[in-house]
């Protein structure tokens, strides 16, 4: 999926105690590059990074074979009718965003959600999405950080700051009132490159669904953390299942985005599979995938 020819690799995190689900989607590729680029000094520099995600990782990592359920649950609802998308915009110290970089996003974020209501039509369900923010300043919002996308304790900071402007000016319950919409979620964007991710809903902590985005993420991988958020899995090496069922993915499904995110030109050349499309509830379970209870919803 990059120039390069390397492959994303990526890192599903399980919640730590009494959060929301944290769905962590990690692109390694710079590391990667690093690694072969640079001196031994550096290789050993670089391995001490992966050490530590590693752990991070590892440690947070739930059971395989028994992923936490996040389908309709939560406030962005089934992935049916009207889905109003806000978008945020967070300043860090070091990290500001110009409304040119922000309007970058924008395209982005409609080929996503073009790609959605197209591969929903696929499924005969509709799905419409009002995130437009250049058309409708009520979908934009902007806040201050007072920490860097690199802190050690980023997404605790962030989960602070999220659950403050949830529970004050940016008030989930209202907004989808006012635009009789069916769910609602929330892009939060850093003007910094790194790890996006989707804090789904699976029962605990705040309702207020968000995907994290970073400035180097795609539309691809814009809609992969958008399907999270209405309960789809991850499917790559290690994270949700087990071998045998990323095996039988892998064979079956090789193109799905939960798998892998690929653009080609400006595409997303994904499909969504059928067991995609079943968790989050554009099908019913069928037998081909039934002898796998892992991924019944
Ligand atoms: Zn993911």
């Amino acid at each position: 999926m990059s120039a390069s020819g390397l492959q994303s690799l990526y890192i599903y995190m399980y919640p730590r105690k009494g959060n929301a689900n944290w769905l962590i989607t990690m692109n390694k590729r710079l590391y990667i590059i690093k690694f072969i680029s640079v001196s031994f000094i550096m290789l050993l520099l670089i391995s001490g990074v992966f050490d530590i995600m590693s752990v991070r990782s590892l440690s947070a990592l739930g059971d395989l074979g028994e992923p936490r359920n996040a389908y309709d649950q939560g406030m962005a609802g089934i992935l049916k009718g009207d889905i109003v998308v806000l978008s945020l915009f967070v300043n860090t110290p070091s990290d500001k965003w110009t409304v040119h970089e922000m309007n970058e996003t924008l395209p982005k974020l409609q080929t996503a959600t073009d790609y959605l209501t197209k591969q929903a039509g696929d499924y005969k369900v509709d799905v419409s999405f009002n995130y437009d923010w250049s058309k409708d300043r009520k979908l934009r919002y902007r806040a201050i950080a007072d920490f860097e996308t690199d802190d050690k304790d980023f997404t605790d900071k962030l989960d602070e700051l999220i659950g403050s402007l949830v529970n004050g000016r940016i008030n989930y319950d209202d907004i989808l009132s006012s635009y009789g919409a069916d769910g609602i979620f929330m892009m939060v964007y850093f003007n910094a490159p790194d790890r996006s991710y989707a804090i789904a809903y699976d029962g605990e902590d705040i309702p207020q669904e968000t995907v994290i985005m970073f400035n180097d993420g795609d539309a691809a991988e814009y809609a992969h953390e958008i399907l999270h958020v209405f309960g789809a899995h991850d499917f790559y090496d290690g994270e949700e299942y087990t071998d045998d069922v990323v095996k039988f993915i892998k064979k079956k499904y090789p193109d799905d985005i939960m798998l892998d995110t690929v653009m080609k030109k400006d595409e997303i050349s994904n499909s969504i599979g059928p067991v995609t499309a079943y968790h989050i509830g554009w099908t019913d379970e069928t037998k081909e995938f039934k002898e796998y209870d892992q991924l019944l919803r």
